[in-house]
């Protein structure tokens, strides 16, 4: 029977949950894991960043044996097996899976499979196949986020689908309907896209990915024309109907329309129903659980980071959290979480990556600033690698020089993003940035050339 008194209980085994619990055991205390789904990982691992990916990356392969004969390659007559592409993305979540399992073992981490809730502060329930109670000084919760529906549309998992049940699509369907072009929107409508799909993305508002840059998305717009992917904005959807073999759409204002299939993307929403926050007296905010700076929640002792709690919904940002929150539980002063050198990726073709404000934001705020922009084009590299779209934007402040923004949309946007990740943790200048000699040729490049933009001039344009 294994011991049920721990100092910390982490409810949640998702980026959040499972770095949290790794770092805790690291830092002596003795933990325990509650996760109600039978693999750990979270959504990330099992329906989110890894799988879709691994999907991604096949999507990039194929449009690459697509230009063979243009690159010197004589491969035949081309064509792709989609089950084992599946079978390639469940061969990578399995193998992540079983490597989680090995850490909570490596890190004597005692894991529970069941819900957990509170019946106060320091005794949680765990209701599953073997029911128990754990007792504990400190409660980590991690509990994440799952998809949102439509009040007037379900998905079914035939016809209309959401992020979790695409995931196991049966074969890349000829036309597809995307409502919503946020990140996980454009991913899928870029993924589909390049696979021959013919797909229209339906998006309420006046841009899609409206938290990027209107720039980087402008030109991630125009790449994503050419992977048979339309973009309609300003769309209010008023219905969807599986009608068992294709799905009509009701766009408002514009005639019915015919989709083999279609996935609804409109977001996700905080999981915290079965928690019953009630018994340590915590209300939720917009669903969502309040923390303050070190993410205590009102309750001393307990915490929440992550999808559950209100700041950007990506897996390192709840990594990141959960490892400052475990740090403070241990009885450590970690510098507090800068959200502006938090990147955004997103691993479209092309892909988008940014940390900090863009322009629209400093302008709204009255913030002085500058643009250095350099494109990919020139690069040799570049060429070389035939990713010549898109382009590295920096915003600096143009009295002290420091970064207060960076924007990029081009292949390898989420790789350059961790350059100005640093720069921004360790306060870099422009001028620093452009003192710092890139390998060449590479497609980082970019970074050092937008830097010389401003100081007189990038040197290869
Ligand atoms: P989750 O990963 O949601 O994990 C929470 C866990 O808690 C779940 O396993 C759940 O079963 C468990 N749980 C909930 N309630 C209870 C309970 N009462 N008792 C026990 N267990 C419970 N982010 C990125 O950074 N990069 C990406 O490329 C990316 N791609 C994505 C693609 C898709 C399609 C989706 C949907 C998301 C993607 N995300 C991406 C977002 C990322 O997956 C989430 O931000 C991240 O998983 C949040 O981590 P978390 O630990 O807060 O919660």
């Amino acid at each position: 029977m294994p011991d049920e008194n721990y100092d910390l209980v982490v409810i949640g085994a998702g980026p959040g949950g499972e770095v949290g619990a790794i770092r805790a055991a690291q830092l002596g205390l003795k933990v325990a894991l509650v996760e109600q789904r039978e693999h750990l990982g979270g959504t990330c691992l099992n329906v989110g960043c890894i799988p879709t990916k691994s999907l991604l990356e096949s999507a990039k392969n194929w449009s690459k044996f697509s230009q063979a004969k243009k690159l010197g390659f004589e491969l035949g007559k081309l064509s792709y097996d989609w089950d084992v592409i599946m079978k390639r993305k469940e061969s990578i979540v399995d193998s992540q899976r079983k490597g989680l399992r090995f850490l909570m073992k490596k890190n004597a981490i005692s894991v529970y499979h069941g819900t957990a809730s509170f019946s106060s502060a320091n005794s949680i329930a765990v209701k599953g196949d073997n029911p128990l109670t754990l007792t504990t000084k400190s409660t980590l919760i991690a509990t994440g986020s799952k998809v949102k529906e439509l009040p007037f549309v379900k998905s079914n998992g035939k016809g209309i689908l959401n992020s979790d049940s695409v995931l196991a699509i049966d074969k890349v369907p000829e036309t597809m309907a995307i409502i919503g072009g946020g990140v996980i929107g454009i991913e899928f409508a870029s993924l589909f896209g390049r696979f021959g799909c013919e797909v229209t993305v339906i998006e309420m508002l006046p841009q899609v990915l409206p938290f990027e840059d209107a720039e980087c998305v402008q030109e991630a717009v125009r790449c994503l024309r050419k992977q048979n992917v339309k973009i309609e904005t300003e769309a209010k959807l008023s219905a969807v109907e599986d009608a068992g073999g294709h799905c009509v759409v009701s766009v408002e204002g514009r005639e019915d329309r015919k989709f083999s299939r279609v996935l609804i993307a409109i977001g996700r929403s905080p999981v915290t129903e079965a928690l019953k926050l009630d018994a340590i007296n915590v209300a939720t905010d917009g669903g969502f659980i309040p923390v303050d700076s070190h993410y205590q929640t009102r309750a001393p002792g307990i915490f929440a980071v992550g999808d559950v709690i209100n700041t950007p919904a990506l897996a390192h940002t709840a990594s990141a959290e959960a490892l400052h929150a475990v740090e403070v539980i241990a009885g450590k002063s970690p510098p507090l979480i800068d959200y502006n050198s938090n990147p955004s990726a997103i691993y479209s073709y092309p892909e988008l990556a940014s940390i900090g404000p863009c322009e629209s934001e400093l302008k709204e705020k009255g913030v002085a600033y500058k643009v250095a922009k350099f494109p990919f084009a020139p690069l040799a590299k570049a060429k070389i690698e035939e990713a010549t779209e898109g382009f590295i934007k920096i915003l600096y402040d143009p009295k002290y020089r420091e970064i207060l923004g960076v924007h990029i949309v081009g292949a390898k946007a989420t790789e350059l993003i961790g350059e100005f990740v640093l720069g921004k943790v360790l306060e870099t200048t422009i001028d620093e940035i452009a003192h710092s000699i890139h390998p060449h040729p590479t497609i980082s490049e970019t970074v050092m050339e937008a830097a010389h933009v401003a100081m007189g001039g990038a040197i290869h344009l």
